[in-house]
């Protein structure tokens, strides 16, 4: 049966052994504390990591947890993708994060076509009908490629209208996006919950680079603040940790969905800032608290 959860979390399946040790015996048991609906296991872009998702994924489930893997048509076909659907439903698997994808920058047949994440929706129901809860991304700072804001809020409408169950944002930092923008679906007649994606600071280098190419604005403000910091690692943390927590009390005060937080495998700032906000109830947990030890140490 599907749990209730405080929020959901997001991996990305690790490349190597080591990686994969302390996702398993630190990371997820200090993140367990949550009590997450669900654990997502991201996609390499095109497809390039279909095989160390499908592991993790299993893994992760082994590990007692609802498992999400996120899933795109990439450079596949249908009978590829109707393959990993089955051993998916074999393995027990009941949620996905359906998306269009990026082209993979490694993609040696030089295939860039992208087939969007509404069709990979109406693809999923028609193969397998209702087995799965499909999670589908939305975009409160509106897609890159999008040709305009109402657009966007259009072809969110489409995923949901083929099946979608919710949806999932990009991260952001300016919680007045979110709500506009959830006002706008409201107003479009989107009714499926939209779940905020929350993203902690951590390396601020990394995510300006990637938040650029995402579409996910860095205010002014938090910049600025972090250019105070560069010599000081620990006070630059501290700062976004309190940034983060601020955002996640705000959205949660307005009664929105659970939240989504993209961990990047790690468990610390997840932990500190659901204790922050309450979400992480202080008390007996000593298998978690020793768990967290490890994955910071
Ligand atoms: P779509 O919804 O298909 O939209 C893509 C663009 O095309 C948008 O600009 C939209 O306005 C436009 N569009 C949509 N439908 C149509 C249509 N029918 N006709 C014309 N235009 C259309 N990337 C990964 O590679 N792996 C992951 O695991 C991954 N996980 C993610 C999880 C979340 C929660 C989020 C928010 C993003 C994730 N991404 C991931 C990034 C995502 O793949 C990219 O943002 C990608 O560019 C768009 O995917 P999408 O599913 O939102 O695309």
């Amino acid at each position: 049966m599907a749990k209730d959860g405080n929020c959901s979390l997001e991996f990305f399946p690790p490349k190597t052994s080591a990686g994969r040790e302390k996702l398993l015996n630190d990371t997820l048991p200090a993140l367990a504390s949550l009590n997450p609906e669900y654990c997502s296991v991201t996609y390499g872009a095109g497809g390039s990591t279909r095989d160390t998702t499908v592991a993790a994924v299993e893994a992760i489930t082994a590990a007692g947890q609802d498992v999400a893997p996120h899933l795109s048509f990439g450079s596949d076909n249908r009978e590829t993708l109707q393959g990993l659907l089955e051993n998916y439903r074999q393995l027990g698997v009941r949620r996905l994060v359906a998306l269009r994808g990026d082209a993979s920058v490694n993609d040696e047949t030089g295939d860039e076509r992208c087939i969007y994440a509404n069709e990979l929706v109406s693809f999923i129901r028609e193969t397998t009908g209702d087995h799965f809860d499909i999670k589908v991304a939305a975009y409160p700072e509106i897609h890159p490629e999008a040709v305009s804001y109402s657009r966007d809020i259009d072809f969110l409408m489409a995923k949901l209208d083929a099946g979608a169950n919710a949806a999932v944002t990009q991260y952001f930092f300016n919680v007045e996006s979110y709500f506009y923008f959830m006002d706008r679906c409201a107003a479009a007649g989107i009714t499926q919950p939209i779940h905020p994606g929350v993203m902690p600071i951590t390396n601020f280098t990394n995510l300006m680079r990637f938040s650029a190419a995402c579409g996910a604005e860095i205010p002014r403000w938090i910049r600025l603040r972090m250019e105070d910091f560069a010599e000081d690692s620990e006070s630059a943390y501290q700062f976004g940790i309190e940034v983060i927590s601020q955002l996640c009390a705000t959205l949660i005060d307005s009664g929105a969905p659970p939240i989504h937080f993209y961990t990047m495998n790690q468990a610390e700032p997840v932990c500190t800032i659901a204790q922050n906000i309450g979400l992480l109830k202080g008390g007996n947990n000593d298998a978690g608290d020793q768990a967290l030890q490890r994955s910071v140490a």
